[in-house]
Formats: structure tokens, C-alpha cells, sequence
């Protein structure tokens, strides 16, 4: 099977798969209690991508990437990295991959470049060897002025950035990061993504989750959408993107409305021609997202609403985003998928919920 990369020009090539996922189950306790975590997952991420994993709190991004870098196993499914079966010759993938996992216990005491030589350490990197490398990772990612202290006065960015230097230190083919810029501020989730875009630029695969559209929509020439353990939609961010066809518009008869207003305007909207994909976006106070087959048909709605004594309150117009893509994909925005988990209580979504 192959992936379709594209070039800066958008034009196409066939690229081999690095990472090919089929059929991936797991499910984490048992009976009622139980929770499927992935229910047939399949994913690949052609090499030399930068390849985002979207998808809301609780969408099994973090069960893939654990299960694609051999530290938990599938209760079913095939994961093969370079050709190599992961379930089969674990230590062979390993050698291959660099894991950047979401949340890291750093030792306090030791400085960073104390725990990186350590981590050459676990990798056998040959002493020479180690100190180069430690010492481009220190150029790579910025981390000078601060590398000999002690990890435990270091900022959360300070952090990641030690984190993704751990990954990287044995020059692996693939870095697998699980939501690498969470809880940041803006000036390290830039410099991360400058370090991420530099790294594709030289051949490594990177592959990453997030939740968030616009570091996915920035980053990540391929991109798959996760709902409920499943991929549901994938490919460029152009190409899906493009598949929506004419502009999104957004629209409100009033500021906020009703669920029955906005399913009653739902309806008479789909009735129009020229009108495609009539979502309601609950999480933006019950306004209507929907696509324009051309400009024409945004005064025939108009017209068709004030007869029915639903004058336009708003209505703004644009070139399909990603946002569009998620909320065709799954029918509701990624916020009000966010929203859905914060109230099912999952203490690891609302404690990220509070780092936004
Ligand atoms: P997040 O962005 O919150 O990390 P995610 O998309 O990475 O979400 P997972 O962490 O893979 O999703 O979780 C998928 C589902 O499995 C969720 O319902 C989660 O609560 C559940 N889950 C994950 N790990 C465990 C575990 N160790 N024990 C029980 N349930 C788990």
C-alpha cells in the first residue's frame, strides 16, 4: 500500500509507507466498566511526512501511539514500522522510533545535559559520539542558556524541549510525539514547531497528536481525524480541505438560538439549492455552518429565510478551513467534542481542559 505525499507545489508522488497500523482493538478493563479505547484503527503515515494525529480528549490517540511504539500491546491488529512487525521484533521498532510521551517525570536534581548523557547512556551511544550529539540537540532546540541547571527550576517548555532532545538523541527515522505543545505558550509551541519542521525537512517522519486544529493545520502535510477509536477522515489538509468544495458560510437568525430555531433553519436551509452540509454548531450558540455551491445562492438564502420570518442575524463567508473538515467529518466542532468529554468527567481531559 502507499501513501500520497505532497510536494510544495501540491502535486502528488507515491511515497512507501513508514508506519502502517491495520486493524488496531484495545480495550482497557473489563464488562460495563470496560472502555474501548481503539475499535479498528488503521493509519498510515508515508515517510517523510509530518503527519498530524487530530482528535478530541479521549479519541485513543495517546492507546495508538503507546501501542506504534511497542509499549503497550493491541488486544488485536497488525502494526508494522519499516517493514518490521512491532508485535513481533519490538526491540528492532524501538531502535527506529523516538517516543516524546505527553506527560514525562523529570528527575529534579540532575541538570538537563546530565540526564541526556545518561539517556546516551540507555541508547549505547559510544562517549564522542554522545557529546556531539548532546551538543547539536543544545544548538537545535535552543536549550544554552540553560541546559546545566538542575531540571527541577525548569518551565514547562524548557521541559519539552529537554523531553524531545531525549527522543531524538539515537537520530531515530520516526519521532512520535503525543500532544507536544499542551499547556505551552506561544513562544515555545513556535519553537517546537520550527524544531519539527526542520527535522521532516531532513528526512525524519514525525508524527504527532494534538488537539489542537490550528497546530495540526500549521504543522502537518498529512492528517488523520480520531473519533471514538477510529480514523474517519484522512489525507493533506489541502486535499480534505478541497474536498468540501465551494465557501463555508456561518450563520445565525439571532445571537443566540434555540436547538429547535436552529434545526427549524437547519431544515429550510437544506431545501435550498446550491446548498450543501447543513451542520449546527452548538458549541457557537446554535449557529449553522454550511457549504455555498457560489455567491449567488448566499442572496437566494437570504431571501428564503426572511419569507419565513427568519431574517439573517450574521453571516460571514470563507475558504474552507480545517475546522470545516472536522466538523463535516464528525458533525460537531472539536470544541463541543472537547465539551462532551468535560462533562462524562474524565479526570485527564478536564485537567487539560484547565491548561488551555
Ligand atoms: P487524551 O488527549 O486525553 O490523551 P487520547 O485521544 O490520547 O486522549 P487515550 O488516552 O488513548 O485518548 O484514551 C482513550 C480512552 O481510553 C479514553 O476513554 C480513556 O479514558 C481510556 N483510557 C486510556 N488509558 C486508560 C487506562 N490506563 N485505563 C482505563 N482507561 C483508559
Amino acid at each position: 500500500m502507499h501513501g500520497q505525499a505532497h510536494s510544495g507545489e501540491g502535486e502528488q508522488r507515491s511515497v512507501a509507507p513508514l508506519v502502517e497500523l491495520r486493524g488496531l482493538r484495545k480495550r482497557y478493563g473489563r464488562g460495563n466498566q470496560g472502555v474501548e479505547a481503539l475499535s479498528g484503527l488503521d493509519l498510515t503515515v508515508p515517510a517523510g511526512s509530518l503527519y498530524g494525529l487530530l482528535g478530541p480528549n479521549g479519541a485513543g490517540k495517546t492507546t495508538a501511539l503507546r501501542i506504534l511504539c511497542t509499549l503497550l500491546a493491541p488486544d488485536a491488529g497488525a502494526v508494522q514500522v519499516a517493514g518490521i512487525d512491532a508485535l513481533q521484533e519490538p526491540r528492532a521498532v524501538r531502535r527506529l522510533l523516538g517516543y516524546v510521551a505527553q506527560e514525562v517525570a523529570i528527575d529534579k536534581i540532575l541538570t538537563g545535559r546530565e540526564l541526556l548523557e545518561l539517556q546516551g547512556d540507555l541508547y549505547h551511544l559510544d562517549r564522542g559520539d554522545r557529546q556531539g550529539r548532546i551538543g547539536e540537540l543544545v544548538d537545535l532546540l535552543g536549550m544554552a542558556p540553560w541546559i546545566d541547571r538542575r531540571c527541577g527550576g525548569y518551565s514547562g517548555g524548557m521541559r519539552r524541549r529537554l523531553d524531545l532532545a531525549c527522543g531524538l538523541l539515537h537520530r531515530p527515522r520516526l519521532l512520535v510525539l503525543d500532544e507536544p505543545t499542551v499547556g505551552l505558550d506561544i513562544e515555545s509551541r513556535t519553537a517546537i514547531w520550527g524544531v519539527l519542521r526542520q527535522l521532516c525537512a531532513e528526512g525524519t517522519t514525525v508524527l504527532l497528536s494534538s488537539h489542537y486544529l490550528e497546530e495540526v493545520d500549521a504543522l502537518a502535510d498529512h492528517l488523520a481525524i480520531l473519533e471514538a477509536g477510529r480514523v474517519i477522515a484522512e489525507g493533506s489538509p489541502a486535499a480534505l480541505k478541497g474536498a468540501l468544495g465551494g465557501d463555508r458560510v456561518t450563520l445565525r437568525v439571532r445571537e443566540f438560538s434555540t436547538p429547535e430555531e436552529a434545526g427549524r433553519v437547519q431544515r429550510l436551509l437544506e431545501g435550498c439549492p446550491g446548498v450543501r452540509q447543513v451542520v449546527v454548531n452548538q458549541a457557537q450558540g446554535y449557529s449553522l455552518n454550511l457549504v455555498v455551491e457560489h455567491e449567488g445562492v448566499v442572496e437566494q438564502l437570504r431571501r428564503q429565510l426572511a419569507d419565513a420570518e427568519l431574517p439573517v442575524f450574521a453571516l460571514a463567508q470563507s475558504r474552507p478551513s480545517l475546522d470545516d473538515v472536522y466538523l463535516q467529518a464528525t458533525g460537531r466542532t472539536l470544541m463541543d467534542a472537547e465539551l462532551a468529554v468535560a462533562g462524562s468527567r474524565d479526570p485527564k481531559a478536564e485537567r487539560k481542559q484547565s491548561m488551555r
